[in-house]
């Protein structure tokens, strides 16, 4: 245990701690355990809505992985995703968050309800050459188009090798899907950077917005990133709105759309779809008549 604790923090020698330990054999079980996961149906998505603040209504949801582990209970996805990422089962992963998330929205569009699905995407993911072709696929299985499709990518990304960067954003953009760019205001990117990417919509980071109608700072940043990303021709996601000062706030900044607890948290298929139909951020009229009809 020590030699392996020595060889993944590139030391020479260490000294055996039995709580690593326990912690290390832990991490290897669940990763055996995530394994299996998806076969046995363990895992689900839970969805979160994006309201407009210009018109007051949903306009799409965000597709969250949810892992009901049977001895453990909920497994955040902080926990299990980079997991999945450093053992190489992410790919099978995404690729039953299309499945999944695709079916989904395009059950919602034939209800009438006309909603984006977000889906995140992790480093390999994105790297992933066969990536066009494996949406591509999952789109055409539920006849859905790719227009309603937008994947979350962080700015890390595509800094780290941003010739490469440009030219994976420029295939999945010729698709017809939109990329948008998370977690905003973590990384190392400038959006001055990130315009010369054909991305269409930047995400701040929830740590900028739950606080700031109390921290001064926060709010300054915000107000200047609405700005700024509106003057390069990018529409601006605030994260991480938990009340309604904030989102009184975002609206008289002119920020676009809005996605938080105050809203709605993330919640199962069934419930969201109660919730698009029921809220007061209501889907547009001549969605709702096709309902109705
Ligand atoms: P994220 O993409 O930044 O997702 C937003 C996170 O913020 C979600 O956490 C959501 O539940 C949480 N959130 C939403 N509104 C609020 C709010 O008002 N206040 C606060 N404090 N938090 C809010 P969650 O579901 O635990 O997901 C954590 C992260 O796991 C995600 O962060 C994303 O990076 C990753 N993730 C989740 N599902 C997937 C997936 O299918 N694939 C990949 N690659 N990553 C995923
Ligand atoms: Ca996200
Ligand atoms: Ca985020």
């Amino acid at each position: 245990s020590a030699m392996y604790n020595a060889k993944h923090n590139g030391v020479s020698y260490t000294k055996f701690d039995s709580e690593e330990d326990s912690k290390r054999l832990a991490r290897m079980q669940l990763i055996s355990d995530l394994k299996y996961a998806v076969k046995a149906n363990q895992l689900h998505l839970n969805y979160q809505p994006i309201v407009d603040l210009n018109h007051n209504k949903i306009i799409g949801v965000e597709a969250l992985a949810r892992w009901q582990h049977p001895d453990h209970g909920m497994v955040p996805p902080d926990q299990f995703i980079p997991l999945a990422e450093k053992k190489g089962l992410i790919q099978e992963l995404t690729l039953w968050v299309f499945d999944v998330a695709f079916k989904q929205c395009a059950q919602w569009h034939n209800m009438g309800a006309k909603i984006t699905m977000s889906i995140n995407l992790s480093p390999r993911n994105f790297l992933d050459p066969g990536l066009p072709n494996e949406i591509s696929d999952a789109l055409k299985k539920c006849k859905l188009d790719p227009q309603w499709i937008k994947l979350e990518i962080t700015e890390n990304m595509t800094m780290s090798q941003p010739e490469k960067a440009l030219e994976i954003i420029t295939k999945l953009k010729d698709l017809g899907l939109d990329i948008s760019i998370d977690d905003f205001g973590t990384g190392y990117s400038s959006l001055s950077y990130l315009k010369k990417l054909p991305v269409s919509e930047i995400k701040i980071d929830k740590s900028f917005v739950t606080d700031m109608d109390n921290d001064h700072d926060n709010k300054v940043i915000v107000n200047s990133t609405i700005n700024l990303a509106h003057d390069l021709g990018l529409d601006v996601v605030a994260e991480g709105v938990e009340n309604n000062n904030i989102l009184k706030i975002l609206k008289e900044l002119g920020c676009d759309r809005a996605q938080g607890y105050h809203m709605c948290k993330p919640k199962n298929a069934e419930e969201i779809s109660r919730w698009i139909f029921e809220s007061e951020w209501q889907i547009e009229q001549n969605n709702k008549a096709q309902v109705s009809s």
